[in-house]
């Protein structure tokens, strides 16, 4: 399956390209460069910055609290 995938070089540029997921390097095109494939949680920044996310957290946390409280475990 292909999607966008950001990669850089050693000189800084970052270009995005459309390659499947085993691809790890790509001619940089702004020099002569290997450019390496980034990987970044950007999906988890994403979901804590929208409200679903922040809810989910907050769910979680409350289990989390129960769960300590249960097993006398204080943070
Ligand atoms: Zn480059």
């Amino acid at each position: 399956m292909r999607r966008l995938y950001d990669f850089q070089c050693d000189n800084g540029h970052v270009n995005e390209f459309l390659r499947s997921s085993d691809v790890e390097e790509v001619d940089c095109p702004d020099c002569e460069l290997k450019a390496r494939k980034i990987v970044t949680p950007v999906k988890i920044q994403r979901d804590m910055n929208s409200s679903a996310g922040k809810e989910r957290w907050a769910k979680q946390r409350e289990k989390q609290i129960k769960h300590e409280r249960k097993h006398g475990v204080t943070l």
